[in-house]
C-alpha cells in the first residue's frame, strides 16, 4: 500500500513549516490552540519532544481510555487525585493512539508549599493525521510537595493558631466598610478556614488568600499580619525588667480621662479593658484612651459572670452587642478579652477567637480603695513580665497612680502594653498571666 495521497500533501505542507520555522519542528504549534495535522509517525517524537523541553519528571500512565502522561516539576513527588481526575477528562473521544500531556508549572511558596498550574496537551490519530490539541492553562491552586493540595495543617500547627488567622481575615473584612451589627455578627460567624483539613485557601509571597465554594478569593489576609502563627513560628515575649499596667471597668467621663493625663506625663503605655455599657456612655473618652497610644481590649458588655451565662447569653457579650459597640466606637474589632472576674471556661472560649488576659499582680483596688493600700500591694507583688490588674474607675488608683509609676521606675522597669509584653502571638483558647505564664481554658468549674 502506498502513501495515501492526503499524507502526500501533507508531508509537502510540512516541509515548508519546517522552513518557516526556522527548523524548530513543533514550535509553531505551541501558541495554536486548534488542532493542527501532523505526521502520524511523529506521536512518538512530539511526546518526546515535550518531555525534553521540562527538564522534569516524566510519569507515564496507562488507561483504560489512552495514555497519561505527567510532566512534573522535580519539587512534586506526585500526582494528585485532582490533577489525574482533569487529564483524564482531558482525553480525546475519538481516534487512537489517544495521548494525554500534563505538564505541571509551579511557583515556590513560603512552608514548602507551590502554586500549580498544569497545561494539557492532547494527541491522537484520526485519518493517519496526527492530531494535537493544547489547552488552556489549568489552575490546580496551592498545592503540598506530593502534589496534594496544601491544607491547613500545611500552615499552622494547631486550631487555636488557625482560629487566630481567621480573627485576623475577619479583622480584613470588617474594615473593608461599614458593617451593620447584622453583617459584623455575619462576619463573626462565617466559616473562612473551617478546619485543619480546609484547603480553601491560595498563598503567594505576600497574601493567604482565602477562597469561598466558588472559588472566588473572599479576604486577602497580609502575611505580616498572620507570620507569627505559621508553622515554626513563636512568640517573642519582650525580655528584661518590663511589666504591663492594666486598666479595667471603664471608660468613665471623670477618672478614666485623670488617668490618660498621668499616664501620658510619665509617658507609660497601659492596656484599658471597657466594658460595653462604658463605651457606649463615653465613646469620646474611649477614642482618647486609643489616641494616647495605648492598648485595647474588651470586659464584657455588661460585666456579668460569664460562665454562669447560656451559650448565646455570653456570646452577646462577648461577640455580639459587645462587638458591635467596640465597632461603632471604634471602627475595628476588639482583640483581647479580659473577662469579669477573671472568669473564663472552655464552654465560652470555644465560641469566641479573642486571647484571655488575666493578671499576675492584683492591685486589689477596688477592695482596698486606698492610695497607700494599692501602692504597698503593688511593690510588694510585681516582678518583671507581670501583668498588673488596675480599675481605671477608682479614684483611689487615680491618687496612687503617680507613685506607682515613680516607685517601679525607679526599680528600673519599663512599661509596655500586653501585646508587646507577650510577644504578638495571642491566641484563643488560652489564658496569660504574665509573660511565660499562658494556660490553656479548662472547662471552668
Ligand atoms: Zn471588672
Amino acid at each position: 500500500m502506498g502513501i495515501p495521497k492526503s499524507f502526500r500533501r501533507w508531508l509537502l505542507l510540512a516541509a515548508a513549516l519546517l522552513i518557516v520555522g526556522g527548523g524548530t519542528g513543533y514550535g509553531y504549534l505551541n501558541h495554536q490552540r486548534q488542532v493542527a495535522a501532523v505526521a502520524p509517525h511523529q506521536l512518538a517524537a512530539a511526546i518526546t519532544q515535550a518531555k525534553h523541553a521540562s527538564h522534569s519528571r516524566v510519569v507515564t500512565k496507562q488507561t483504560k481510555a489512552g495514555t497519561v502522561i505527567y510532566i512534573l516539576p522535580k519539587n512534586i513527588t506526585a500526582q494528585s487525585a485532582a490533577l489525574k481526575h482533569a487529564a483524564e477528562a482531558a482525553m480525546p473521544t475519538s481516534g487512537s493512539h489517544k495521548t494525554v500531556v500534563a505538564k505541571l508549572a509551579t511557583a515556590a511558596r513560603p512552608l514548602a508549599l507551590s502554586e500549580s498550574e498544569v497545561t494539557f496537551t492532547t494527541y491522537s490519530i484520526r485519518h493517519q493525521q496526527l492530531r494535537r490539541h493544547q489547552s488552556a492553562r489549568q489552575d490546580f491552586g496551592t498545592v503540598q510537595a506530593n502534589g496534594q493540595p496544601a491544607t491547613v495543617a500545611d500552615l499552622v500547627s494547631d486550631d487555636y493558631s488557625r482560629r487566630a488567622i481567621n480573627y485576623v481575615a475577619r479583622q480584613v473584612l470588617t474594615k473593608a466598610k461599614q458593617q451593620s451589627a447584622d453583617s459584623l455578627n455575619l462576619l463573626l460567624t462565617m466559616p473562612l478556614l473551617a478546619n485543619m483539613q480546609a484547603t480553601n485557601f491560595r498563598l503567594d509571597s505576600k497574601a493567604l488568600a482565602i477562597t469561598n465554594r466558588q472559588h472566588k478569593v473572599q479576604v486577602r489576609v497580609p502575611l505580616t499580619d498572620i507570620t507569627t502563627y505559621l508553622h515554626g513560628q513563636q512568640a517573642h515575649p519582650l525580655p528584661g525588667k518590663v511589666i504591663a499596667l492594666t486598666f479595667d471597668d471603664g471608660p468613665n467621663g471623670t477618672t478614666t480621662p485623670q488617668i490618660l493625663k498621668i499616664l501620658a506625663a510619665a509617658k507609660v503605655k497601659a492596656t484599658f479593658f471597657m466594658v460595653g455599657t462604658g463605651l457606649s456612655t463615653f465613646p469620646a473618652v474611649a477614642r482618647q484612651v486609643q489616641a494616647g497610644g495605648h492598648e485595647l481590649g474588651i470586659h464584657t458588655y455588661d460585666h456579668p459572670f460569664l460562665p454562669k451565662l447560656s451559650t448565646p447569653a455570653a456570646n452577646d457579650e462577648i461577640n455580639g452587642k459587645m462587638a458591635f459597640t467596640y465597632y461603632q466606637v471604634f471602627g475595628e474589632l476588639p482583640t483581647l478579652l479580659r473577662p469579669p472576674y477573671g472568669a473564663i471556661a472552655s464552654t465560652i472560649t470555644q465560641h469566641e477567637d479573642l486571647p484571655t488576659i488575666q493578671w499576675a499582680t492584683d492591685s486589689q483596688d477596688w477592695r482596698s480603695r486606698n492610695a497607700r493600700a494599692i501602692y504597698n500591694r503593688i511593690n510588694a507583688t510585681a516582678y518583671p513580665g507581670s501583668i498588673i490588674l488596675m480599675h481605671d474607675i477608682q479614684p483611689a488608683t487615680v491618687q496612687a497612680l503617680p507613685r506607682v509609676i515613680q516607685s517601679l521606675k525607679a526599680q528600673g522597669y519599663q512599661f509596655t502594653t500586653v501585646s508587646q509584653l507577650l510577644g504578638n502571638r495571642l491566641l484563643p483558647g488560652y489564658e496569660y498571666f504574665g509573660r511565660g505564664d499562658e494556660r490553656l481554658v479548662t472547662t471552668g468549674k
